[in-house]
């Protein structure tokens, strides 16, 4: 084991997985307190304890009332939607709980640690970014970085094939596209493997597509069934909706093996059976298909490349064990996509690799592997249309643009003396800045006395290799940098991010 530890952390929407690399280098998946390899990332508020993982799972068919599940899909909002024993949380605290108790079942392994590496989707934009860095600090944790999720299983297949030994050949430039489908968000990015370089071309994505979804198309199926029967909907009470979910995601399974399976209901003295042929389910989930499908081809458009320059198909996320889907992408691609990595734990074991190099790199080692990313949304500020009047997002950095990155943009002071300005950043392709995602304001202040009006104030908008932003301000010719402040709508205050800490961290 290295000391400290290199620890992944594949923080999912409906499961999570943490690995560490082992004596050799290589990563291996940490089991977790209930000797799985992954562990759901669901949460239970019960009246004086609070559980994760696959307890917390089971009792939404028990108490659906107290339990969140998805909170990843909703980082980035305010609160989160339900109120869970009387009490509302934001998404990132429920993040937190989940990274708590894998932190706590894997330092049971490998001893109290605290540096890890967490991935986030590439189609994350800044603020859900920054949420997921916020999880970790609240879970007592100190994320030395981000990685994405599609660039961690390359990685992974990277080392897999051998690329990443110290013995390893450097084979020919390999271009490979990385389709994965989770429980709850779809990404698929282009990337260039050269030699231990790990490139990004384009991304893109869908962060409220998954496999959740294919579970809802079933649920639905089978409610109006029951409907039909019994003219009752079983949805509308929310324990027997969970049995239901529950029920049809192990169908969703067995119609991975088999080419049948059967899903019971049972609600308020009724009950019904439903035969679902892998037809049927396929039929019932074709547009959700066809969504990851469209995607898939834009991606490989914005890359600039054709089937033919791509060398590998490979999946990810627990979802492409749909046949479904490795059937779109051979009729697609006429290549035979490549499972070879353990789609479960691969992201995990690339963020390990990760950490791996940021600790040699602390360390004074020369890294092992180098990654360029590239940014999944446009960055732009609001502007003013001249001759409309109408705000519009002028965006600085467009999408797929190699990171890091950075963007100067010179605001001009209105009238003689102002002593701040105010910009507002998103991030999005709209032209309406009101469709894009608002990062925040950044406020300049204390601007030097007795400015004349027009004068220029440099912006410069900083993205790191992670997808992080930073700005700079400069007034034109003088040295002194500005202080500024980014206020971000929903995100918490660093009292409330140390509150939150204390009760995570104090959570059993
Ligand atoms: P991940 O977030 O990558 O762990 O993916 C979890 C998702 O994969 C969930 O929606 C699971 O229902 C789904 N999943 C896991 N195993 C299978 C399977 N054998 N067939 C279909 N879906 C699966």
């Amino acid at each position: 084991m290295i000391n400290p530890p290199a620890v992944g952390i594949d923080l999912g929407t409906t499961y999570s997985a943490v690995a560490q690399l082992d004596s050799s280098g290589r990563p291996v998946t940490l089991v977790n307190a209930e000797g799985d390899l992954v562990t759901p990332s669901v949460v239970l508020f019960e009246p004086n304890n609070i559980v994760v993982g696959k307890e917390a799972l089971k009792a939404i068919a028990t108490d659906a009332k107290l339990v969140a599940q998805c909170a990843k899909r909703e980082l980035g909002d305010r609160m989160f939607n339900k109120e869970l024993g009387g009490r509302k949380y934001p998404p990132e605290a429920i993040e937190a709980l989940i990274l708590h108790k894998l932190k706590r079942d894997a330092a049971r392994q490998i001893g109290e640690f605290s540096k890890c590496v967490i991935t986030v989707p590439a189609y994350f934009d800044e603020v859900r970014r920054k949420a997921t860095q916020d999880a970790g600090y609240m879970a007592g944790l100190e994320v030395m970085d981000i990685i994405n999720e599609p660039t961690a299983a390359a990685i992974a297949h990277g080392f897999l094939k051998g690329f990443l030994n110290e013995q390893g050949e450097s084979p020919a430039p390999r271009k490979l596209l990385v389709y994965d489908l989770g429980g709850g968000t779809f990404d698929v990015t282009v990337m260039e493997i050269r030699g231990h370089e790990f490139l990004a071309l384009a991304t893109d994505g869908d962060v409220q597509l998954g496999g959740y979804d294919w579970d809802q198309r079933l649920v639905n199926h089978v409610a109006q069934e029951f409907k039909r029967q019994h003219g009752l909907d079983p949805r509308e009470d929310a324990n027997t909706a969970g049995r239901l979910w529950r029920e049809c995601e192990d169908a969703k399974r067995t119609l991975s093996a088999r080419a049948k399976a059967s899903v019971t209901c049972d609600y308020k003295g009724h009950a019904v059976r439903v035969e679902i042929p892998r037809e049927l389910f396929e039929e019932l989930t074709h547009d959700l298909l066809d969504r990851t499908r469209f995607t898939t081809r834009q991606t490989l458009m914005a890359a600039g490349l054709t089937w033919k320059d791509i060398d590998y198909v490979l999946l990810v996320g627990g979802s492409t064990r749909m046949p479904m889907v490795s059937k779109m992408l051979r009729d697609a691609t006429g290549k035979e996509p490549d499972g070879s990595v353990a789609v479960d734990e691969a992201v995990a074991h690339g963020a390990a690799l990760h950490a791996g190099v940021l600790l040699a790199k602390n360390a004074g080692q020369s890294p092992r592997l180098k990654i360029k990313n590239v940014n999944s949304h446009s960055l732009g500020v609001v502007a003013t249309d001249n001759l409309t009047g109408r705000k519009r997002n002028a965006v600085l950095v467009p999408r797929n643009t190699s990171l890091p990155v950075t963007a100067r943009r010179n605001f001009r002071t209105q009238k003689p003396g102002q002593r701040s300005i105010l910009v507002q950043i998103v991030e999005g392709e709209s032209a309406n800045p009101d469709e894009c995602t608002q990062i925040g304001r950044c406020a300049v202040r204390d601007l030097p006395a007795n400015l004349p009006g027009q004068t220029p104030i440099e912006v410069r908008f900083h993205y790191a290799e992670n997808g992080r932003l930073t700005v700079h301000v400069a007034v034109e010719g003088t040295t002194k940098e500005l202080r500024h402040t980014i206020t971000r709508d929903n995100m918490l205050t660093q009292e409330q991010l140390d509150a939150w800490r204390g009760f995570v961290c104090g959570s059993r």
